[in-house]
């Protein structure tokens, strides 16, 4: 059984104030077999960690170094993020591989890094609308799986969020049935790979565009086993719902 999982990513959004968001979501109590994630900006992660102690909160990062130290001037590791408190971390998300231009196999490095640390490595992949538009989608989700997803991924360190670029902050979702079939095909992918034990035990997160509106249906389909959720995670009176949806 894959425990199910709402995760929230704040990108580069939230202060000091956002904090009480985090408090009102400490009192949501989710179902004993689903867990809630916050990945709110690097500064925040120590006085979030704090806040959530004891709760069933989780705080994690929303990108690491692949690096454990050295003259990376802006980056954070994977092990500092562990010291601050964080227990997962985003790794190439659409934005880090268009504004940074991550390829795949830094993704990849970033994933590992985060796994030797000790964190739960949340790996995106998904499609650009031209690609979607030009019949590429599961081609692209392919080689984004082969070239990001470590050796050493398994369901307890590794969680995979299919993320379709046109959708996120758009507005736009695909339709139910194009989310069971990129979530089917990864994994297809990852049984392929991993064979069908480790692969089963690997958590598929839809995220783009999930809303208190859309995420009961989302949450239906097959092979989605929860969600990453930008702007609908701002707001605990946003994000409780969805993860009441689990
Ligand atoms: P959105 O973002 O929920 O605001 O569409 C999703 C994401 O980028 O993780």
């Amino acid at each position: 059984m894959r425990r199910k999982l709402a995760a929230g990513n704040w990108k580069m959004n939230g202060t000091g104030a956002a904090l009480s968001e985090l408090s009102a979501l400490i009192a949501v109590h989710p179902h004993p077999s689903c867990e809630m994630l916050i990945c709110p900006p690097a500064p925040l992660i120590h006085r979030a960690a704090a806040l959530v102690q004891g709760s069933a909160l989780a705080i994690g990062g929303q990108d690491c170094h692949a690096n454990e130290t050295g003259a990376h001037t802006g980056d954070v590791s994977a092990a500092m993020l562990a010291e601050a408190g964080a227990t997962h971390v985003i790794v190439g998300h659409s934005e880090r591989r268009e504004d940074h231009g991550e390829s795949d196999a830094q993704v990849c490095a970033k994933a590992q890094a985060a796994i030797a640390a000790d964190l739960v490595a949340i790996i995106c992949v998904g499609e650009s609308l031209a690609q979607r538009e030009g019949g590429q989608t599961l081609q692209v989700i392919g080689a984004q799986l082969a070239g990001s997803v470590p050796e050493q991924a398994t369901g307890a360190n590794t969680v995979i969020a299919y993320e379709p670029i046109w959708a996120i902050g758009t507005g736009k979702v695909p339709t139910l049935a194009e989310i069971a079939e990129v979530h089917d095909f990864i994994r297809a992918e990852l049984t392929a790979r991993f064979g069908a034990e480790r692969a089963g035990a690997v958590r598929l997160l839809y995220g783009g565009s999930v809303k208190p509106s859309n995420a009961a249906e989302i949450f239906a389909v097959s092979n989605v086993d929860g969600a990453l959720v930008g702007g609908a995670s701002l707001k605990a009176t946003d994000f409780s719902p969805i993860v009441a949806a689990l």
